[in-house]
């Protein structure tokens, strides 16, 4: 029997609950038998900021998926010396026996929409479906100026807004402010207690 499986790829700079919505909301709407939350180690995209530690940001999903069932956490980003392209991680995926037509790689919207720029992006619709979330009001016009065989492969699915951002949360926790409900209860922990974002 086949195992559908979601990747979820994200720096997660800290992981919230706007991220744990998606991986919720596409697990559901699409039938998916276990999601697999990937923590980029170095992502190419980034390299105009600093990043946390690939360690921490692992601690920390690890931390925010805990106990949930059928969600996990993979370290092959993290522990890849090269920077993190999602084309390695979906091969890596189906080295270890799940079939491109089992595989979704789940993201977001503004993610997709760059997906031009991701190393070999022709490849991914060949590989997986990929699935990215629309919060109300997003920009039709964006998903039809997309790659044809990416459009022609992608799975929209409607997802509740939730306005939180990693950014947001970096900073409130830069300022003192508080982040809690914003991010699980173990996750603020860990950055209070590591003194992150600081
Ligand atoms: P991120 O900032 O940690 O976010 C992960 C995803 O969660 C994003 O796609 C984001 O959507 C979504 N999200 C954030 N806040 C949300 C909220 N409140 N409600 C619903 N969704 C929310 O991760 P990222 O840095 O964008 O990276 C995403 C993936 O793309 C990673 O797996 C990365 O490796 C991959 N990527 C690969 C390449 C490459 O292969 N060369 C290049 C770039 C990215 P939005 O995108 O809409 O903000």
């Amino acid at each position: 029997m086949s195992i559908k499986t979601g990747i979820m790829g994200g720096t997660f700079d800290p992981i919230h609950y706007g991220h744990l919505l998606l991986a919720e909301e596409c697990r559901s709407r699409l039938n998916i038998d276990r999601i697999v939350f990937v923590p980029t180690g170095s992502p190419p995209h980034k390299r105009n900021r600093r990043v946390t530690s690939a360690e921490d940001r692992y601690a920390m999903t690890l931390l925010a998926t805990a106990g949930v069932l059928n969600y996990s956490v993979s370290r092959t980003e993290v522990d890849r010396r090269q920077p993190s392209h999602t084309v390695d991680t979906l091969r890596e995926f189906i080295a270890g026996g799940v079939a491109p037509e089992d595989l979704f790689f789940i993201t977001g919207l503004d993610a997709i929409l760059d997906i031009a720029t991701w190393v070999d992006y022709k490849l991914l619709p060949k590989l997986c479906t990929l699935v990215t979330a629309c919060r109300p009001g997003y920009p039709v016009e964006g998903i039809e100026a997309l790659p044809q065989e990416v459009r022609e492969n992608l799975k929209l699915v409607e997802i509740p807004q939730f306005a939180i951002s990693s950014t947001e949360i970096r900073e409130r926790a830069r300022g003192g402010r508080s982040i809690r409900f914003l991010v699980p209860h173990l996750v603020e922990i860990y950055i209070e207690s590591n003194g992150l974002y600081k």
